[in-house]
């Protein structure tokens, strides 16, 4: 079967084309600055690029030139929409309606709707994908893989905020957790690898977004982004875990409203606000080495937030077997990993720097005999989200 994989964002959309059949990659691409002047589509069958600029007005347009694109005569893959078996979408909150992946059906729309205040930003975008999909492809199974859904087996203190009760009950005000899917794919992995099911595992995730999670036995038991992913870890441009006085102070100093100050903690803050450089971590790392003090500063705050994190998790599952780096800077920067580390001896973890110096491939980082294993494993979201939608699509058919 081939498996279409969406992700739609505010005013961009990305995709993959699997063929599930050696889960190979047939084409991908993203379309840019959805409903802003400048529209482009990027498509990349196989090792070529196509780039086709067109008026993009919505992201049901976006969808459909997509669509046409994986099925041009020229640049396409497919002679036609019926080989494409399934379509996945990723939705950013599951809320507490999703534990898990869910065929698209008028219900989960309604409680997709229904979750929308809880992501006001990312949910209304992914619901656009999903019904410009429908529209577009009627008799196509359509599944649901929500960025929540692995954290829903948090216990309740662990998710819980103290704060008067009735904003849970009225509000479900509480932690959910993102970047489910990935912490879901390399925990399993290092499970695979660690030979134990059973494992306590903590996953880094760290991207332009970063999060850390708990895994005990497959199962996360707590992890570092809370209602909205702005908790946690500082990251590229948000602040993580502040003190949350400061809104009031900084709003009353600088004149800002809610609506600014939240840009300010969304946007401006993170590594960015403190390094005053940039967002990326290469050009900090840049900076740092040229002799950049607030560069070097940014780059440490950033590794003990990591570190305590790993701390309070392995006291959350009295200890840990594995400790994972994901995503881009998990992936590829060496220097972020041995200073997270350097501070974890307790944990009876010691890199071997050869194997730390490598990048972007699965691979244990630490000596042999090391209490703590350390994995770098190179996350996959596009790829469990197909896999989630194949299992769905043909269950459906049965
Ligand atoms: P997201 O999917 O959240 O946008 P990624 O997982 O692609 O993010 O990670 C992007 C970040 O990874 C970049 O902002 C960059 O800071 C970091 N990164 C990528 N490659 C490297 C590298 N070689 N060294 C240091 N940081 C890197």
């Amino acid at each position: 079967m081939k498996a279409l994989v969406i992700n739609c964002g505010s005013s961009s959309l990305k995709y993959q084309l699997f063929d599930m059949a050696d889960e190979s990659v047939l084409a991908k691409g993203l379309v840019e600055r959805i409903g802003l002047p400048g529209s482009v589509l990027i498509h990349r069958p196989g090792d070529s690029k196509v780039e086709i600029q067109e008026e993009i007005p919505n992201h049901d347009k976006a969808i459909s030139l997509v669509l046409r694109a994986l099925t041009d005569a020229g640049h396409g893959v497919v002679k036609n929409l019926a080989e494409i078996g399934c379509v996945g979408h990723r939705v950013v909150h599951g809320g507490e309606t999703f534990s898990g992946s869910v065929a698209i059906t008028p219900a989960v729309m309604e409680a997709l709707k229904a979750n929308i205040e809880l992501a006001p930003l990312h949910n209304p975008p992914n619901i656009m994908g999903i019904e410009a999909c429908a529209k577009l492809m009627p008799n196509t199974p359509q599944a649901g893989v929500f960025d929540t859904a692995f954290h829903q087996t948090m216990p309740a203190e662990a998710y819980i905020y103290a704060l008067p009760y009735e904003y849970y009950e009225r509000y479900k005000v509480r932690r959910y957790g993102f970047h489910g899917t990935s912490h879901r794919f390399v925990s399993q992995r290092a499970a695979e690898l660690l030979g134990a099911p059973d494992a306590k595992i903590i996953t880094c995730h760290l991207g332009n977004g970063a999060s850390v999670a708990a895994v005990k036995g497959g199962k996360s038991v707590d992890t570092s982004m809370g209602l909205t992913p702005l908790e946690g870890l500082a990251m590229g441009t948000r602040s993580g875990d502040i003190d949350p006085a400061i809104l009031e102070f900084i709003m009353g100093k600088e004149g800002l409203t809610i609506g600014e100050m939240s840009g300010v903690l969304n946007k401006k803050s993170g590594v960015l606000g403190i390094s005053g450089v940039s967002s990326d971590f290469r050009d900090i790392e840049t900076a740092a080495d040229g002799g950049n003090q607030r560069a070097k500063l940014a780059l440490d705050r950033f590794a003990y937030a990591v570190r305590k994190y790993i701390g309070a998790y392995a006291a959350a599952m009295d200890g840990a077997d594995a400790i994972v780096f994901t995503a881009g800077l998990g992936e590829n920067s060496a220097p972020m990993r041995a200073a997270i580390c350097a501070g974890l001896t307790f944990l009876g973890i010691e890199l071997e720097p050869e194997k730390n110096s490598r990048r972007g491939e699965e691979i244990e980082i630490t000596k042999a005999g090391s209490k703590t294993r350390v994995f770098v494993i190179p996350t996959n979201e596009e790829l469990v989200i197909a896999r989630d939608t194949v299992a769905i699509a043909e269950k459906a058919e049965q």
